[in-house]
């Protein structure tokens, strides 16, 4: 038997249910998955009662496990072998893939629906065509990325979202180099994966921003040199205090105000980033003028940190084997599937990261 959580319709409880998977078709892979990060994009489809898709909805979107089953014609992976699951994988034919961009592909990869509920045979969305809060999932074999099996599943789970649109921000979406100075606005698991991929780019100095002094402590711990209490004074003066103004800053909270004073934060010639979701509507409140005949700051955008999975995550894998990344300390909480509604409901509120093992 297989479940999955179900968000039937608008306003609905979650609900774990028995779904039944079609075969995987050509080029789809059937992966037993056994551990899924919960992550804000799920809590988003919730509050936004579907986040536009069809219901009934399956959630879930950062999972890991074990290919079980091969349709026709892959090449990639076998059954046995430890996946990622990925959510963007780039199509290869979209005109940032053509022209040797694939970090900025706008299309991605994607198996067909497969996943019905059982009860009623009706077809279900899958969150980012994941639905990896269930035992199996359908992806297209380019969005199974493989990774070694040393690497704990809970672990490497975090690999399928959270962890690479943070710690990519600084590698890839807008690499920090060596000896740069780095400021961080916002420390759950997003901005914490962004300390990380500071640090393993070799940033000099790391200023970790956050209201909440249990989350600067655990940026201090993944490898942030300064923390700034933005309850207390405005952080933007903090932040130059100790910097003069740094090269580069990311903003991993979901308010506008957050990229506002990333923009803020950076010295000539920085580079502001947006890690996090804004809501619908935000717009940016930057003096673009004295930009221009100041700091000359630029101003990027990534979405899931630009990363191309096959390339990245085993990077990443590798990177947290070897040390040089500290995965484990991102995994603060696991739990049954059954307990998943209650912590998506409070998402963000305890810990870095809590992993649903299936
Ligand atoms: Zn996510
Ligand atoms: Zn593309």
């Amino acid at each position: 038997m297989t479940r999955g959580l179900v968000y039937a319709e608008p306003g609905a409880d979650l609900v774990v249910e028995e779904i039944v998977l079609d075969p995987p078709g050509p080029n789809e892979v059937q992966v037993r998955i056994e551990a899924c990060g919960l992550c804000h994009t799920d809590v988003h489809v919730v509050e936004t009662n579907g986040w536009g898709m069809e219901f009934p909805i399956l959630l879930g979107h950062e999972g890991a496990g074990t290919v079980e089953e091969v349709g026709s014609g892959v090449t990639a992976v076998a059954p046995g072998d430890r996946v990622v699951v990925a959510w963007r994988a780039p199509c290869g034919k979209c005109r940032s893939c053509t022209r040797g961009d694939p970090r900025r592909c706008s299309s991605a990869l994607r198996a067909k629906p497969r996943a019905r509920r059982a009860s009623d045979g009706a077809m279900l969305s899958a969150v980012l065509r994941c639905g990896t809060l269930a035992d199996r999932a359908i992806v297209h074999e380019a969005c199974a990325v493989k990774v070694p099996e040393e690497l704990p599943v809970e672990q490497a789970a975090l690999l399928a979202c959270g962890f690479s649109t943070g710690a990519g921000a600084a590698l890839w979406a807008t690499p920090v180099h060596e000896g740069a100075s780095v400021a961080v606005i916002g420390c759950g698991g997003v901005g914490l994966a962004v300390v990380q991929g500071a640090k393993l780019a070799g940033a000099g100095r790391i200023v970790a921003v956050d209201v909440a002094a249990e989350k600067r402590e655990a940026a201090r711990m993944l490898g942030a040199t300064d923390v700034v209490d933005a309850s207390t004074a405005d952080p933007i003066a903090q932040v130059k205090e100790l910097t003069r103004g740094v090269d580069f800053a990311f903003s991993a909270i979901g308010a506008s105000s957050g990229l506002d004073q990333a923009v803020r934060m950076c010295g000539y010639g920085g580079v502001a980033t947006l890690v996090g979701v804004p809501s619908e509507g935000a717009t940016l409140g930057v003096d673009l003028y004295r930009n221009v005949f100041g700091p000359k700051v630029g101003i990027a955008v990534t979405h899931g940190g630009d990363t191309i999975p096959q390339e990245d995550f085993p990077f990443l894998a590798r990177a947290a084997l070897d040390g040089r990344l500290d995965l484990a300390r991102f995994v603060t909480a696991t739990i049954p599937l059954e307990k998943a509604p209650a912590a998506l409901e409070r998402l963000g509120r305890d810990g870095i990261r809590t992993v649903v093992r299936l």
